[in-house]
Order: structure tokens, then C-alpha cells, then sequence
């Protein structure tokens, strides 16, 4: 894959590519409010509080309405037939710790009168108007429920995949277990520079004895077993001051066994003249992005140089299209080179460029 300009190809042997956008929420009630949690007040003087869907700001708010030792009666109503929503679906499987959060959700439902009712889809079941009447307040948490469309060309090939569901194909997500993925090639490439991508390049790196130890799905350990993808290019619009992953996940990253994380000496130039600057947890990520690209310590160079397979972080791009063979999959991804505008204390936008881009992406 090489040569991006605005207007010129560039191509790569068979890629699938995860766009990821931030999901949005679709759910259409009278109710203001996108995602996330927020109460609706009612008239009705019943004792008895109603939070639907039991996602993770579901409990939050349960434990926090709790914490103030009312004697209340909660109600949770969720369209799955099980709880914990993206705690559950999202959270990657190799990280049982973060969804040990289920476990004192479930110690705080368990202590108090706290219902669950699953397979009830608000909206369709049950209106929010028979929830008003019939509560003293009701709590909506009901996530992020769809994708945001990137709007461009090859978006519908086949092996173009969102990172919702792809996510929910390897955590059980039961509208997802159908999900045509095919990992019969070489690279793959994933739109955005949050923890969400770095958990979706390592589900696709990390060694399949190291994943059969986990919780993810039988059908996706399968397709991983047989799986040539020895290539991810994680793809940013904006620098490596503005990544959103946290230092944690790029870390694991990093130390992944079989794989060097690849990063461009060009696109850390001059960072470590400002790095002192920066707030402390900025300044760790900063500091690590730019090892990486220019001192690795001997460990690594010893076990980077053993590695098959590679993690490219690609910085400054947009996609413009998705490349399609004359058999209609998909072959490449054309990128634009942006620049950065705007403060530096403030999330700078990333504009499109007309500059060609001649480095390779190998
Ligand atoms: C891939 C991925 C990885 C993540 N990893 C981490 C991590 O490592 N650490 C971390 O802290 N956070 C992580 N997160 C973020 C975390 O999962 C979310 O921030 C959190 O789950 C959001 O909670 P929520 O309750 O708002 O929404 P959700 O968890 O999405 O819960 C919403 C619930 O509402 C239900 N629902 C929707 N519409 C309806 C309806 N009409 N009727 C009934 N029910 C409905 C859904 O089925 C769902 O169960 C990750 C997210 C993703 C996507």
C-alpha cells in the first residue's frame, strides 16, 4: 500500500478495514439527550424508581441512588436478554479485570430490591410514557445503539466492518454472531486512534494460545486461528499530541509477544523538544510514543526483530475511499494527508491537504 495523495491510489493485499466513528444513539423518544444516562421526572408518587437499559451508567446511577440509603425499589428494563450491556460486549475479552465491575454491580443488585427484566425493548414493549405513569422517576441509559457513517466511497464492500460489530462478534453480542468476517489476507486497517482500536488490532495480533484463555467467542477464535493477517495500520486524522488510546493499551501494544509496533522517526520529529511541557499523563503517552519511534531499549529490539507481524500507528491521514479488485473486494484504502489547525491546547482540527504522500505503508 503506498502513495496517497487526494487524488491518486494506493492499494494493499486484501485488507479488511474496521472503521470505527463514535456510535450514536437512535432512540426515539420524546426525551432531549444523546446516550449516556439522564432522568425523566414524573407526577406519580409511587416509591418506585425505573432505570432502563442496564448498561454501565444504568448501575452507576442504581449504586449512586443507593449510596443515599432510600428505600426504594428499583426496576431495570433492557432489551437483551442479559445485563451489563458494552461491559459485557464491549470491554475485549483478554481484559477480565475491567469487567470485574460486573461483579459488584451484581453484589449491589443482589443486596437491594433491584429487579431485572430482559427482552423488553423500550420503545416497542413498553413506551416511556407507560414507564412515566407508572414511576416515580425513570433513568434512560440506553448507550450508543448504531454506527456514524464515515460517508465515502466503498464504505458497503464486503469485509468493510464497523467497530461495533466487530467488537460484538468476538464478545457473544447476539446480533453480531452472523457477522461475515474474512481474515484470509494480509493487513488490515482501523480508522481511528482511540482504545477501541488499539483493543480491535490486538484481538487481531495477539497469539491464538494467548486468546483461547479468554472469554472470547468459539466462532471468533476460530476465524483467528485461520487468520493471515500479519499487518494492522491503526489510522489517524490528527498527530500523536492528539491520540485519544491511553497509556495502558498502547503499552500492551507495544509488549504484545510476535508483533513491532511501527512507528515513523518523521512523525515524532521535534516532539521531544516539547514533551516537558505537557500535562503528566500526556507527557507518559508522548514520552512512549516517541521511544518507540526512535530508542527502543535493547529488550525490545531484541523481540521486535524475532516479530512476524507488525502494528503501523499512521498519523495525519484521512480515508477518502475504499479500493475495491474487479471481483468487488476490497484492495486498498486511499488516504488524504492532513494538517493540523488551531491550538495545541485545544483539540486542533485536521484538514485535508492536496500533498501526496510518497513514504510506504509496508
Ligand atoms: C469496544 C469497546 C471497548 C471498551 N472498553 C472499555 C474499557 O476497557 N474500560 C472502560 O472503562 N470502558 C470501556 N468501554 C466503554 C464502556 O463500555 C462504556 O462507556 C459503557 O459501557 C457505557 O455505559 P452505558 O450504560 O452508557 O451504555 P451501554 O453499556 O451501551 O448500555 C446500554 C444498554 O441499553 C440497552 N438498550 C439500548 N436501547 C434500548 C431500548 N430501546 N430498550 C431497552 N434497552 C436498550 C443496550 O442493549 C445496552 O445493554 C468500551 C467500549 C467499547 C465499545
Amino acid at each position: 500500500m503506498r502513495a496517497h495523495t487526494k487524488s491518486a491510489t494506493c492499494r494493499s493485499v486484501g485488507a479488511i478495514l474496521c472503521i470505527l466513528q463514535p456510535a450514536i444513539t437512535t432512540l426515539a423518544l420524546s426525551d432531549k439527550g444523546k446516550g449516556g444516562c439522564h432522568y425523566v421526572t414524573t407526577h406519580n408518587s409511587t416509591e418506585r424508581c425505573r432505570a432502563k437499559p442496564r448498561g454501565q451508567s444504568c448501575y452507576a446511577n442504581y449504586q449512586a441512588n443507593l449510596s443515599n440509603d432510600l428505600d426504594i425499589v428499583v426496576d431495570i428494563y433492557e432489551k437483551l436478554p442479559v445485563p451489563f450491556g458494552l461491559v459485557r460486549f464491549g470491554v475485549a475479552p483478554d481484559h477480565p479485570e475491567v469487567k470485574n465491575v460486573i461483579n459488584t454491580f451484581t453484589t449491589t443488585a443482589n443486596k437491594c430490591c433491584c429487579n431485572f427484566f430482559g427482552n423488553i425493548e423500550l420503545g416497542k414493549d413498553v413506551s416511556l410514557k407507560d414507564l412515566r405513569n407508572a414511576y416515580t422517576a425513570v433513568v434512560l441509559c440506553y448507550g450508543a445503539a448504531e454506527d456514524r457513517l464515515l460517508e465515502i466511497p466503498g464504505e458497503d464492500l464486503p469485509n468493510v466492518l464497523s467497530a461495533r460489530s466487530f467488537v460484538g462478534w468476538y464478545n457473544g453480542l447476539p446480533q453480531d454472531s452472523q457477522l461475515s468476517v474474512n481474515l484470509d489476507c494480509e493487513s488490515a486497517v482501523i480508522l481511528g486512534h482511540g482504545n477501541v482500536a488499539l483493543d480491535i488490532a490486538r484481538m487481531l495480533l495477539t497469539p491464538v494460545h494467548i486468546l483461547e484463555k479468554t472469554d472470547i467467542t468459539a466462532h471468533a477464535l476460530e476465524a483467528l486461528c485461520k487468520s493471515r493477517v500479519e499487518q494492522v495500520h491503526i489510522v489517524g486524522r490528527r498527530g500523536p499530541l492528539q491520540v485519544a488510546f491511553t497509556i495502558k493499551e498502547l503499552r500492551e501494544m507495544i509488549h504484545l509477544p510476535g508483533t513491532r509496533t511501527v512507528i515513523k522517526s518523521s512523525d515524532v520529529k521535534d516532539l521531544d523538544k516539547i514533551i516537558h511541557d505537557l500535562p503528566r499523563p500526556r507527557r507518559r503517552l508522548t514520552d512512549l510514543i516517541f521511544k518507540s519511534a526512535v530508542s527502543l531499549s535493547n529488550e525490545e529490539n531484541k523481540s521486535w526483530a524475532e516479530a512476524r507481524r507488525e502494528c503501523h500507528l499512521v498519523f495525519l491521514r484521512s480515508p477518502l475511499q475504499i479500493l475495491q479488485d474487479s471481483r468487488g473486494q476490497v484492495s486498498g484504502i486511499e488516504l488524504s494527508v492532513n494538517r493540523l489547525e488551531g491550538s495545541e491546547d485545544d483539540l486542533p482540527l485536521a484538514k485535508l491537504t492536496e500533498k501526496a504522500d510518497e513514504d510506504d505503508l509496508p
